[in-house]
């Protein structure tokens, strides 16, 4: 049976990786970037995995070919592209453009080295790149709450794109997320009900230890986290933030994790608390999925279609 258009993975199997459908075409990715037909195929090949279209409304197969390469569904009537309501909708990139910036994507090149290489503008690799990280997001286990009110990411989402912007935040709205290690994965959820403000009430009344490095705010073990973290702006009271001798627990614990995240968060830059949970999923995806290829993966993200969150 196929599965329901925009059903979110993983539901009843918590803390699995979602693999992905693997398309027969894979063969060779870097063949792929230099040959815009083969790169097309690739990418319909992971939207329809069945080999044949579907409507990405109310899921029937039953769809009548229209001029140009519109689709019509038999059943609701709804037209639409062979892309229509899926991540790859958003932004101008051709099919080889978008392998080619999955490709530079894994290898963690900056928006600069992008936008050099594919010769596209900054703004098309940002949203591109946007979408990608949305993608990633929106294959999570908790994906139904990170794109949530909670979050604050339902904001960049109009429908099903990402056509929106960013939602002031403040003390009482800025989320706080919790650093959970089992094995060699790691976790990094939304706490419900807990935001920056918690986290200093804490600290003063309670003294939960806190660090602070730029506008990342992280404390000490909590509960069954390593750590609970969240990116602060502008408006919050660091300087009531305590020196301590000790480290907390996740800068003494030695665990591989943590430089590992430390070091891509200073190099993401001026990462502002609206966009920090499509960092820190990305963050969770690439070292959850270290030893294996994640190029194929991502395309399949991105093919995939975006969830109906109402
Ligand atoms: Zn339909």
């Amino acid at each position: 049976m196929r599965p329901r258009p925009g059903a979110l993975a993983g539901g009843e199997h918590p803390r699995r990786p979602v693999v992905p459908h693997t398309p027969k075409a894979a063969g060779d990715f870097a063949a792929l970037l230099r040959d815009e037909k083969l790169a097309r195929a690739f990418l319909l090949d992971l939207a329809w995995p069945a080999g044949s279209p579907f409507c990405p409304r109310c899921g029937h197969s039953k769809v009548y070919a229209l001029s140009g390469e519109r689709l019509r569904c038999a059943d609701c009537k709804y037209t639409f592209h062979p892309f229509s309501g899926r991540w790859i909708n958003n932004g101008a990139l051709s099919a080889a453009e978008w392998l080619g910036l999955v490709a530079l994507f894994v290898d963690e090149c900056s928006v600069h080295q992008m936008k050099e290489r594919l010769g596209l503008s900054y703004n098309t690799v940002y949203k591109a790149l946007t979408a990608i990280r949305f993608a990633i997001v929106a294959h999570a286990i908790d994906a139904r709450q990170l794109l949530g009110e909670a979050t604050g990411l339902d904001s960049y989402l109009k429908g099903n794109r990402l056509t929106g912007g960013p939602r002031d935040m403040r003390m009482d709205t800025i989320p706080v997320y919790g650093i959970l290690r089992r094995d060699a994965m790691v976790f990094i959820d939304l706490v419900p009900g807990f935001q920056a403000e918690t986290l200093f009430h804490f600290h003063m009344n309670f003294h939960l230890k806190l660090i602070r490095t730029g506008n990342l705010v992280y404390t000490d073990r909590y509960k069954e986290y390593d750590a609970l973290l969240f990116c602060g702006n502008d408006s919050l009271p660091y300087e009531i933030i305590r020196r301590y001798d000790e480290p907390p627990h996740i800068d003494a614990s030695g665990d591989e994790f943590w430089p590992f995240a430390l070091e891509r968060i200073r190099r993401f830059r001026g990462i502002s608390c609206q966009r920090f949970p499509l960092y820190l999923k990305e963050l969770e995806f690439r070292f959850n999925n270290r030893e294996r290829p994640i190029a194929e993966m991502l395309a399949a993200y991105l093919c995939a279609l975006v969830p109906q969150l109402d």
